[in-house]
C-alpha cells in the first residue's frame, strides 16, 4: 500500500504576490466591474452552453462515486480544440459504460487491451491505461477521491494548493512503473503526468481547477459533489481564453500563464466574491471558446461583448 505523502508547499507559489496585487487593484476595484460581472453572470444562458463543454459527460451520471470519476476524466482530456475534447470524451465514455466508479474498480487486462489503441494529442493508451490503475488502487485504499483529497487539504488555508499539490502526487505515486518499463519511479516525461498537473510545477493546473471547481461549487453547472471543500479556496482555471480576458478586465498584470497567474486573477476575484471568487469562470471562459472575444480585435464583437464596459483593450 503506498501511503499518503507529505511535502512542505507553503507560499512556494506565489500567494502573497497574488495578495499584494489584489490590494493594490481594491484601490482602483470600483463597483463596475463586480456589478457588469454578475449581470453577465445572472444573465448568462448556462444549458445553451453545456453541449460545448466537457462537463456534460459528468451530467450523465446521479451517483457522486460515478461523477467524481467521469469529471476527473473529463477534466483529464479538456485540453485541445472543442471537437476534438468531444470526441475522444465520446468515445472513452462508450468504454466506462454505466458506472466509471464500478469501471475502475473492476478494471482488468481487457479493459486495458480495449484502451492500447487510444490516443489524445499528446497522451497515449499507455497513458490512461496508467490513470486507470492509479485510481483504481486510490479507490481500493480510499473509497473515493474526496476521500484522497481531504487526507492532505488543509481547509484553514487561503486556497487548495497544497491539497492539490498532494492529491496529484499521491494518485502518481500509485501508478504502476512498469507500465513506463520501469522497474522503480515514475519517469518525469511520463504521459499521465501531463493529465494531472501539480501546481509545484508552476503550471496553471487549468484542467485540475477545472476538476476542483466541477466537485466543489454548487450549481448551475457545477455539481456540490465534495461538501467538505470550502468553494472559497478554489483557484481560477486559467487557460489562454481566461488568462486573456482576465488581463483584458484587469484581473492580472501577468503575462505568462502559470500558478502565480491562476492565484493572481483569484485573489481579484476574490474581492469581487469572497465566499465564491471562481463563479464567473464558466460564463468567462465560454466567451473566449465561443469565439466571443477572439483573439483577433474584433470591433464588431467587442460592440456586443457583455462586459465591454470594463474591457480595457
Ligand atoms: S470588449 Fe472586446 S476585447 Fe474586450 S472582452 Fe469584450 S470582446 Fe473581448
Amino acid at each position: 500500500m503506498v501511503g499518503v505523502m507529505s511535502h512542505n508547499y507553503g507560499g512556494v507559489c506565489g500567494e502573497r504576490d497574488a495578495v499584494d496585487f489584489a490590494k493594490r487593484r481594491r484601490m482602483k476595484c470600483n463597483a463596475s466591474l463586480k456589478t457588469v460581472l454578475d449581470n453577465y453572470f445572472e444573465n448568462f444562458h448556462y444549458e445553451a452552453h453545456l453541449s460545448q463543454d466537457p462537463v456534460q459527460f459528468a451530467y450523465r451520471f446521479s451517483d457522486d462515486r460515478d461523477r467524481e470519476i467521469a469529471a476527473l476524466f473529463a477534466a483529464a482530456f479538456a485540453y485541445g480544440n472543442v471537437a476534438q475534447i468531444l470526441k475522444t470524451l465520446e468515445w472513452l465514455f462508450g468504454l466506462l459504460g454505466a458506472s466509471p466508479y464500478r469501471y475502475i474498480r473492476s478494471f482488468s487486462e481487457c479493459d486495458a487491451h480495449s484502451l492500447q489503441s487510444f490516443y489524445h494529442r499528446f497522451n497515449t493508451g499507455r497513458d490512461i491505461i496508467a490513470l486507470c490503475l492509479a485510481l483504481q488502487r486510490a479507490l481500493k485504499e480510499f473509497g473515493n477521491l474526496q476521500n484522497l483529497f481531504l487526507a492532505a487539504h488543509n481547509p484553514k488555508a487561503t486556497t487548495i494548493e497544497e491539497g492539490l499539490c498532494r492529491f496529484v502526487e499521491n494518485l502518481l505515486a500509485r501508478v504502476p512503473p512498469e507500465i513506463y518499463r520501469r522497474n522503480k519511479g515514475l519517469p518525469a516525461e511520463a504521459g499521465v503526468r501531463f493529465l494531472l498537473p501539480s501546481p509545484a510545477s508552476g503550471s496553471a493546473c487549468k484542467r485540475m481547477n477545472l476538476f476542483l471547481r466541477w466537485m466543489v461549487r454548487p450549481g448551475p453547472v457545477d455539481f456540490r459533489v465534495w461538501k467538505e471543500v470550502e468553494p472559497r479556496q478554489l483557484v481560477l482555471p486559467v487557460d489562454t481564453h481566461i488568462a486573456r480576458i482576465g488581463q483584458y478586465i484587469g484581473l492580472t498584470k501577468r503575462t505568462t500563464i502559470g500558478w502565480k497567474m491562476a492565484l493572481e486573477m483569484t485573489a481579484t476575484l476574490r474581492l469581487l466574491d469572497s465566499r465564491d471568487p471562481v463563479r464567473y469562470d464558466f460564463a468567462l471562459c465560454h466567451l473566449g471558446i465561443m469565439r466571443g472575444c477572439p483573439a483577433k480585435h474584433n470591433p464588431l464583437k467587442c460592440a456586443m461583448c457583455p462586459i465591454q464596459e470594463v474591457c480595457t483593450r
